[in-house]
């Protein structure tokens, strides 16, 4: 096992590794910017050091800084978390290099898996249903037409490099596909450096379903069950919970097996995510697979009691995984939802909920200073309970008791959320925010949120 491990990354998945390390008495090293000066992972890892400014590219995003500091510091390893080096093949390449091990999959594994037109193709090969779509890439605009013909409108234009929702574009006709593919493309390029485009099928309405999966490096893979994380607002998750209400026991079976299939064919390790959406039919297709740790990952720990964070570790370490398939039980329900700040600047007063089946994973302290620089999830309250009706209880509850003076968040939304009939009836797809918002705004504006904290 590792004897000292740096932590990449800042926020509460820095926070929620370097606690996951101290329980496994492996030493941490957390590198920093002067914003994080005063941060809770900066105080509660072994060793923090000082890598830049700010601006996340001289700081989180610098890999030779990094690396160097690593080896400085004697580490055997590197947790990257989500974000920042994540799913960066060049940096997990120079990790290996250096003979420094990467905490996730190998950098060929990054790369295949980030090419999202290669990994369509692969699962196509093994048998994973993807959504019906173009063959290979699009060259031009015309080529596009070609293939929106074939497979009929409407269509969703996608980059082969994208991420966060960049360099998507729908496309309803001729007319709209022009433009869409044109502006997708321009998208690419000056986010990813890569306009490599293809296109699917729009499916309306979906759910996004994803299969938490665990492999190891002697070929072992297992699946931890699903999330549903249909509710979205341009594409970032708000609220995901698990079991997901829209499968049965067969369907969660197949779909499993499925993502299961999906990382093997892919020759993965490491714990990763198997993205699906599910039409209105109940059919399922793949869209791509996350090659890290996600945000989300609590909820499916709140149901099957794997810590997932460890596990990666281990796996990283060339260790069997700890569980076998028949091992793995979902027991009740969890929900997550995303705190995120909608101002900045020093909290004045926190109160986190706590009790019965509640967990918060946040880096937030009385007097801390939420800056600018990086993304606005400030907080994930997490709850279970027996039921779906005992964690949306328990989940009221638990933002009732939020309490974050000096800084707006979107807790008040979230609490009203909870109340909307369609969110209670568990009737809900990627269309829920375009659909419902609205009416929860409207309450909001009326005063209807029970929360009293400002
Ligand atoms: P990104 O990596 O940019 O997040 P994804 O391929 O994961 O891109 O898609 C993001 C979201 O877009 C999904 O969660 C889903 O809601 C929606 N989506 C993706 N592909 C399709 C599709 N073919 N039809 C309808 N919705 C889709």
């Amino acid at each position: 096992m590792f004897k000292r491990i740096l932590v990449a990354n800042r926020g509460e998945i820095a926070l929620r590794i370097i606690r996951c390390l101290r329980e496994m008495d492996i030493e941490t090293v957390i590198v920093y910017s002067t914003a994080d000066a005063q941060s809770l992972p900066v105080m509660m890892a072994t060793y923090s050091v000082c890598i830049g400014p700010a601006k996340a590219a001289q700081s989180y995003l610098n890999q030779d800084t990094i690396i160097e500091t690593a080896k400085k510091m004697n580490c055997d390893a590197i947790h990257p978390g989500y974000g920042f080096l994540s799913e960066n093949a060049e940096f997990a390449r120079k990790c290996e290099e250096n003979n420094i091990i990467f905490i996730g999959p190998s950098s060929e594994l990054i790369e295949k898996m980030g090419d999202k037109q290669a990994a369509r193709t692969l699962m196509q090969e093994n048998d994973v249903p993807v959504v019906p779509g173009s063959d290979g890439l699009l060259n031009n605009a015309e080529e596009a037409v070609l293939a929106a013909e074939k497979i009929g409108y409407p269509v969703l234009v996608k980059a082969s490099a994208g991420g966060g929702g960049k360099g998507m574009r729908k496309a309803f006709n001729r007319e709209e596909l022009v433009s869409a593919f044109e502006t997708a493309k321009a998208e690419a390029k000056a986010a990813f450096g890569d306009d490599s485009m293809y296109m699917e099928k729009l499916v309306l309405k979906p759910h996004h379903i994803e299969f938490q999966i665990l492999a190891d490096k002697l070929g072992n893979v297992t699946y931890l069950g699903e999330r549903d994380c249909s509710i979205q607002r341009r594409n970032q998750k708000l609220l995901e919970e698990s079991p997901a209400w829209v499968l049965d026991e067969k369907l969660r079976k197949q779909m499993g097996e499925t993502a299961v299939r999906a990382a093997k064919a892919a020759g993965y390790y490491s714990a990763g995510t198997v993205e699906f959406i599910l039409d209105q039919d109940g059919k399922y297709y793949f869209i791509e697979m996350n090659t890290r740790i996600q945000v989300e990952h609590p909820v499916t720990e709140m149901i099957t009691g794997i810590d997932l964070i460890k596990e990666q570790i281990r796996i990283a370490a060339g260790m069997k995984l700890s569980h076998t398939q028949d091992e793995i039980k979902q027991k009740g329900h969890a929900i997550e939802c995303r705190i995120n700040a909608e101002s900045v600047g020093k909290i004045d007063f926190l109160h986190f909920p706590a009790g019965c089946g509640v967990r918060v994973d946040s880096h937030l302290y009385t007097g801390y200073e939420v800056s600018p620089f990086y993304d606005s999830m400030v907080a994930k309250i997490i709850v279970s309970g027996n039921t779906r009706l005992d964690a949306i209880r328990r989940m009221r509850r638990a933002l009732e008791e939020l309490t974050i003076e000096g800084l707006r968040t979107n807790a008040e939304f979230m609490h009203l959320l909870t109340y909307h009939p369609e969110f209670i009836k568990g009737n809900y797809n990627t269309a829920f925010w375009e659909e419902h918002s609205g009416t929860i705004m409207k309450w909001y504006e009326e005063g209807r949120g029970e929360i009293e904290n400002e």
